[in-house]
């Protein structure tokens, strides 16, 4: 029996994506050959790679802006350095509103100084401080759009007088925002895009060589472009499942589709947190996240009742992140609003026994 997957990450797909996939492991495109068994410099592959980075730029209305899409490894991890290494010449802001900043922060520590300009880690992470202001001498601005542990997502990006950097893991392609505000986006595909293996960086061209320092060739975001991501062997069936994703996502209209969708399911969600009285929501509320709804017991005593309930359902995937206790629903692009009301009826449904 399939399963309702609300996991925080590596995240649902849409079927039709994992079932093109897997074809293409087989026989990709009816070539004879499967697509992790090509060279990534034929053609087939490269129109993969050319086909990725157009559908990125048109799903975010970026193109003939500046920018330029990568497909990297390492994990959005690396692009907590990477930013850093090709960016930050003496010092730079960042705004900590969770675990992921915090490690941002962490890394950018090793190559200037870094101003902190306001931290909600003193309440656990449970709201995103709006009462900062960026400082022009910073040689950029970095956040969090989504915290994908404490469930908090920016609803608003102040206008910024530096470069703009932003770390979209558990949101890109998930709402309407004006993209071109960024200059550099970073996503680990395995939140809202792909399987893990890839992370997609948008850079705005311009914002770059403007460090002194030297950059070895992996960490170098221009070498990378003029490589077309190519620089060494890329993970082609990462991308190529990211590249299914995002025309899934184009044939269903687009992020101001989807942005739709999602803003559905999180209403009905945060609903049954609110009405139901067994249950409270952990995060600020203007600032809950439309990907990642964070709530628990209000009474431990039925733990066990509600987590066979949610077993018996074919729930998977709600148990909250250690640093947060609780239950977590990640509602990423590929999760129906079917699944989202399957989950709210077992809560509607523990109300009347409990
Ligand atoms: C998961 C996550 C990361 C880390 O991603 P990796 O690809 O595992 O390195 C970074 N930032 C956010 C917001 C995340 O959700």
């Amino acid at each position: 029996m399939k399963k309702y997957n609300f996991s925080a990450g590596p995240c649902i797909l849409p079927q039709e994506v994992l079932l093109k996939a897997s074809e293409s492991v087989m026989d990709f495109n009816e070539s004879g050959l499967s697509l992790i068994e090509i060279s990534h410099r034929s053609k087939a592959f490269v129109d993969v790679m050319d086909e990725a980075r157009d559908t990125a730029l048109d799903l975010l209305k970026l193109k003939g802006k500046g920018y330029k899409v990568l497909f990297l490894q390492g994990g959005a991890s690396t692009q907590f350095l990477m930013s850093a290494y090709n960016l930050l010449e003496t010092k730079a802001s960042y705004l900590n509103t969770g675990s992921w900043s915090d490690k941002a922060i962490k890394e950018a520590k090793l190559f200037g100084s870094v101003n902190e300009l306001a931290s909600s880690k003193s309440s656990n992470f449970n709201y995103i401080p709006k009462d900062y202001v960026i400082p022009t001498d910073s040689d950029y601005f970095h956040c969090t759009s989504n915290n994908t542990i404490y469930g908090t997502q920016m609803k608003e990006f102040k206008s910024c007088p530096v470069p703009l950097i932003c770390d979209m893991s558990s949101d890109i392609f998930s709402r309407v925002l004006d993209f071109s505000k960024f200059d550099l986006i970073y996503a680990g595909a395995q939140k809202n895009m792909g399987p893990a293996g890839t992370t997609i960086v948008i850079v705005k061209e311009d914002v770059l060589g403007k460090v002194t320092r030297q950059i070895p060739s992996m960490m170098n975001y221009q070498l990378m472009i003029d490589k077309d991501s190519m620089f060494n062997t890329p993970p082609v069936f990462s991308i190529y499942v990211s590249l299914l994703t995002m025309k899934w996502l184009k044939n269903l209209g687009g992020v101001e589709t989807i942005d739709e969708i999602n803003k559905t399911k999180a209403i009905v969600m945060y609903s049954e947190i609110d009405l139901n009285p067994l249950f409270k929501g952990f995060a600020a509320v203007e600032d809950r996240s439309t990907m990642n709804a964070t709530f628990s017991l209000v009474n431990d005593g039925l733990k066990d009742t509600f987590e066979s309930m949610v077993k018996e359902a074919g729930i998977e995937g709600i148990n909250g992140h250690r640093s947060v206790g609780g239950y977590r629903a990640s509602m990423y692009n590929a999760l129906s609003l079917d699944s989202v009301k399957v989950l709210v009826e077992v809560m509607s449904e523990l109300e009347t026994k409990a």
